[in-house]
């Protein structure tokens, strides 16, 4: 509560600040890192349309265990390319304690899943490293719930963490993967100081939803946004239907600039 405060965040392009009094943060990329090439190209595309980090999936929390699981330590090595080579954050998602000290190495910021948002054993372990973490809503979880598994990542000793609305559980699925509750930014305001990004991508699970809702996301009073993009969303091994090509990335990022909180 209080004083809205931000979380400094040192990428290799230099520090990057997300919260109330800055530009609106954006972070860009695929659902999964899925080859040197297509992560290495994503970021160069996103970084010159003014996204400031890259996110990708080297673990991934699918529904199905026959689903792609994304490619592991391996898929660091690859983020690590394209950090270097774009000069981006990365931000990606721990899902196992044991494989945070490798994601650690590549990471600059540190995602905890929605389906882990209560997993209280791994909120422990992100709270006890340095790295910002960015906490996602839980598919069902409560304001109260959310701000409590925060408290979990502050009270073990990391005061940098970031709240992502990604869309909670509705009773339509048909049209809308998820709900995007934008009404959390607003309330959010009222109970914590904790900057605040909206992932549209996940709350819609629909590529021609995101712009709208990216627009309505940035009204609503976010610092931040995450948009899924991918060279080829047809061929995505996860979340092909919501990402953005680079093109249609591109345009969206022209359009969010004609409102002034995006540089
Ligand atoms: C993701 O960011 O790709 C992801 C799996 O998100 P969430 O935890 O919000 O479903
Ligand atoms: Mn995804």
């Amino acid at each position: 509560q209080g004083e809205a405060s931000e979380v400094a965040v040192a990428t290799p392009l230099g520090t990057v600040t997300i919260g109330l009094h800055h530009p609106i943060a954006i972070v860009a990329g695929p659902c999964s890192v899925e080859n040197e090439e297509m992560i290495v190209e994503t970021a160069m595309r996103v970084k010159a349309a003014g996204a400031h980090f890259l996110r990708g999936g080297a673990y991934k929390p699918r529904t199905s265990p026959y689903a792609f699981q994304g490619h592991g330590e391996s898929a660091l090595g690859l983020l690590a390319a394209a950090r270097e080579a774009s000069g981006l954050g990365i931000i990606t998602e721990v899902m196992d304690a044991a494989d945070l000290s490798a994601i650690v190495e590549v990471a600059d910021v540190i995602q905890v899943g929605a389906r882990n948002m209560q997993n209280f054993s791994l909120l422990k372990k992100v709270g006890a490293q340095d790295k910002p973490v960015l906490l996602k809503r839980g598919i069902s979880a409560t304001i109260e719930e959310w701000l409590m598994a925060a408290e979990y990542i502050m009270a073990s000793g990391n005061p940098n963490v970031i709240l992502c609305e990604r869309g909670i559980r509705g009773y339509d699925r048909q049209y809308t993967r998820n709900t995007l509750d934008l009404s959390a930014v607003p309330v959010l305001r009222t109970l914590t100081h904790l900057p605040i990004m909206v992932d549209p991508s996940h709350g819609t699970g629909w590529a021609q939803f995101v712009p709208s809702m990216a627009f309505a996301s940035i009204a609503s009073g976010t610092d931040s946004l995450m948009i899924e993009v991918h060279p080829n969303p047809k061929k995505a091994l996860s979340d092909g239907p919501q990402s953005l090509t680079p093109d249609q990335f591109d345009k969206l990022m022209e359009e969010l600039a004609v409102i002034g909180k995006v540089m």
